[in-house]
Formats: C-alpha cells, structure tokens, sequence
C-alpha cells in the first residue's frame, strides 16, 4: 500500500493482477457523426459571444471579444466562451463579497463556469496539436486566471480538460474548461493544508522537494530545465503522470513567454506518449492552483493527467482507498519509451 505525498489517501499496487499499458487499450469507436459542431467555425451563433478570443491581424496575435449584440467574430484562433449551462453564476452585484456561504452547510453557487475552445480544427487535441497553437491555449489559461482572480468573490480557478466520451466529455471538439469557485475544493484544500504542514515543519516547499527525489526515481518520466513529468509514488490510475514546474510558483499567472512554450511542448509530448501507447485513451486532466498570496511559499502548483483506463467500483468508491494494477515504475518505463521529441517550436507573439 503506498500513501500520496499529501493527502491521506491509499493505494494498493496490486500488481498480482499485473497488466501491461497495452492490454488497456480499446478499439477505437467512432464518434458519432451528423450532429452540427456549436465549437466549429460558421457556427459561432450557436454559443454566446466570446468573452475573450484571440485572432490574428496583420500578422500579429490580438487579444479582443465578441460585442455582446451583432455578427460574431468568425476569424479566431482561440475562443473563450461562458457555458451554456454554467454549474457557477456570478453575484448580481459584481463587488459582493458576502452571501456566498450562508451558513456552514449551504451556499450560493458563486463564481464562472467558461469553455476554452482551443483550435478553430475540430480535432486540435494537445496530443497532435500545432506547438504555437497549444501555447496560444496556455496562455488563454492564464489570461482568464488573471481576469477571474482579480474578482473578490473568487477564491479558486480550476482548469481541466475532458477528453472523450468516457471521460466526460460531451462535445468533441477540442476544449477545456474553467470553474472558479467562491470556496476551496476539498482535494486543493488538503493539498494547501498539508504543504502548509510540510514548510513550517522542514522550512521548505513539500513539491520541491518531491522534483529533487523523483528526478532521481524510476518514475521519471520526462525532463527540461523548466519542467518535470513524472508517474506520482502513490498513483491512483493506471498510467497517471504529473507536470510539475521547477520554479517554485503558486499559480501560472507569472509564467513567461519561454515557460509557456516549454509547458506546450512538455504537455503535448506527454500526451502524445499515452495516446500512442494505449490507442488514444481517455483522460482528464485538472490544475493545482492555489490563489492566495499566504500560499505563495508553501504551494507550487502542477497539472494532474489521469488517463480513464479502468472503472472504480464498489470499493473505491465507498471507501476512497484505491487499487492500482499498474505500478507507476512500469507507467514511468513505458512512457518514457514512448516520448518522442516534437520538432522546433515557433514562439508565438501574443502580448500577455
Ligand atoms: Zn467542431
Ligand atoms: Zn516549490
Ligand atoms: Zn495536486
């Protein structure tokens, strides 16, 4: 049984029912076709207007958004739009700071619920993306952290990722999503409080220290002088990895242009490696943000990729313990093996 590096959640290695990453892959079914794409190009009409898209004119990469009455922006490169059926609504009055939570166990669902469309071609998934387009993605990730931050009532962003159908994800079109809350989710808050633990004990960041021991583990997946990726000691998923920054940061608001870049090529070849290795699986992937300035010294923040490989059941889902049948040593090998190096990447020149 192995224990997360934070949260104090198990995971039996059951590895006497050891599979191989290849005996998870699953023919790949056809998606069904017909129904008109909302997130294509010409059917703009279908969503609400961008809040914030990016085009290009002139040669160069502008940042603008769709007027709120007349004929949409169709020349786009990245479109931000609010979901149609937002799970979050922001307060009627946009200052209001209170009224979030009413008492301890009911709440408005405060905060923004947004959808990253992240190519105008409907099959622009990181894994085969364009290098400047997935930056171009990035840095629409962090241009919406900083609009959602600086509004009072927000106190976490969360930025994930479904990718088929099994994963979640309804549309196929290359997407993710943004939800910021007025309240901290549970598995960020154990994170914050653990690490919290961790530097006022030992006097330095939990995650730090975690890139300085599994950069010398056989769960290293992949490294630059920018990032790591590596399978987690206590993996609940088959084939799950982690990309973890080697600047200490809290949050991606501060990440530069050579950063960005780097992150796109670190995201996109991993992701490449899983689909190539298991016959494109589905997966979901989600930031680890954390926003207050008091967190700024003891958390760093990562992306999680679990791969949806297998189905929790009856146990895991009662208990919250887990059962891994594939080791994050073996996950490490194999995708190791598997990564190949993405050619020269073109910096895109939009102003952050
Ligand atoms: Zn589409
Ligand atoms: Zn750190
Ligand atoms: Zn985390």
């Amino acid at each position: 049984m192995r224990k997360d590096y934070l949260l104090n959640r198990w995971v039996v290695m059951a590895t006497e029912r050891s599979r191989r990453p290849t005996d998870f892959a699953k023919p790949k079914t056809e998606a069904a076709k017909g129904a008109v794409c909302p997130m294509c190009v010409g059917n703009e009409n279908m969503t609400p207007p961008a809040l914030m898209l990016y085009l290009k004119e002139d040669g160069k990469i502008k940042k603008t958004q769709d007027l709120l009455v007349g004929e949409r922006t169709k020349n786009w490169l990245v479109r931000c739009i609010p979901n149609l059926y937002p799970a979050f609504s922001p307060p009627d009055q946009p200052q209001e700071k209170t009224r979030t939570v009413t008492n301890e166990c009911l709440g408005y669902a405060v905060g923004h619920h947004e959808v990253i469309i992240e190519s105008p071609n409907h099959d622009e998934n990181p894994a085969d993306a364009e290098l400047p387009q997935l930056e171009r993605v990035i840095l629409a990730y962090i241009d919406r952290v900083k609009e959602l931050i600086a509004k009072p009532y927000v106190k976490s962003i969360s930025i994930f990722r479904n990718y088929g159908q099994q994963a979640g994800a309804s549309l196929t079109h290359a997407h993710s999503q943004i939800i910021a809350t007025s309240t901290i989710p549970l598995i960020l808050q154990a994170e914050l409080d653990a690490s919290k633990a961790f530097c006022k004990k030992n006097g330095k960041c939990v995650f730090c220290d975690i890139i300085e021991r599994e950069s010398k583990s056989p769960r290293l997946i992949q490294e630059d002088s920018d990032f790591i990726v590596f399978a987690p000691y206590a993996s609940i998923n088959p084939m799950e990895f982690w990309i973890v920054p080697k600047k200490h940061a809290a949050n991606i608001v501060d990440l530069d242009a050579d950063e960005v870049s780097a992150f796109a090529k670190t995201l996109k070849t991993s992701l490449k490696a899983l689909k190539d290795l298991v016959n494109d699986p589905p997966y979901n992937y989600g930031f680890h943000l954390a926003l207050n300035k008091k967190a700024k010294d003891h958390y760093h923040w990562h992306l999680e990729v679990y791969p949806k490989l297998s189905i929790w059941a009856g146990f895991e889902i009662s208990t919250g313990t887990y059962i891994n049948t594939i080791t994050p040593e073996t996950t490490a090998d194999c995708l190791r093996k598997a990564i190949k190096p993405c050619g020269p990447n073109f910096i895109s020149s939009i102003s952050v």
